[in-house]
């Protein structure tokens, strides 16, 4: 499942991404132009919108209805019955992460405790940004899991 995000949902877009979802997020681009996208790309659009409500034949969007990105993503993992997701994308471009093979080649990337402290390391093919378990990342998926499960998050 691929999505392409409107401009009120940037941070919806990067944890979509950190899940493994394949998400575009463009903030300057035309209602027409984000429909358009969505078609030949073959993209669902998430959007805080109700514009699309009124377009003719297109039923691959959902409305958006919480202000919390956390929230956001549950709306979206329940509204199209999402159960399982990788890690796979880069927050920051939307680039496929692969697993550095070498830890030594991210020494001079992370910060030295990290370094020191993980052992599994992933980097963005496009804009070769470094990721880590340990970090929010983690901590998040693991959220996410536990809702999944049917463990409401605790506010
Ligand atoms: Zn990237």
């Amino acid at each position: 499942m691929r999505f392409i995000a409107d401009a009120m949902l940037g941070r919806l877009a990067r944890w979509l991404r950190l899940l493994g979802f394949d998400t575009l997020y463009c903030p300057d681009i035309s209602d027409s132009r984000l429909l358009r996208l969505a078609r030949e790309q073959d993209r669902f659009i998430l959007t805080r919108d109700t514009h699309f409500l009124n377009v003719k034949n297109f039923r691959d969007y959902l409305l958006i209805n919480s202000n919390n990105p956390f929230e956001q993503v549950l709306e979206v993992v329940e509204a199209l019955n999402i159960k399982e997701f990788k890690p796979g994308r880069c927050a920051n471009c939307n680039g496929v992460l692969a697993k550095v093979r070498k830890k030594e080649d991210v020494r001079d990337m992370v910060p030295e405790h990290v370094f020191l402290n993980s052992d599994t390391f992933l980097k963005c093919q496009d804009c070769g940004n470094v990721y880590w378990e340990g970090s929010h990342l983690k901590m998040f998926r693991e959220k996410l899991c536990d809702v999944l499960k049917g463990v409401r998050p605790q506010n």
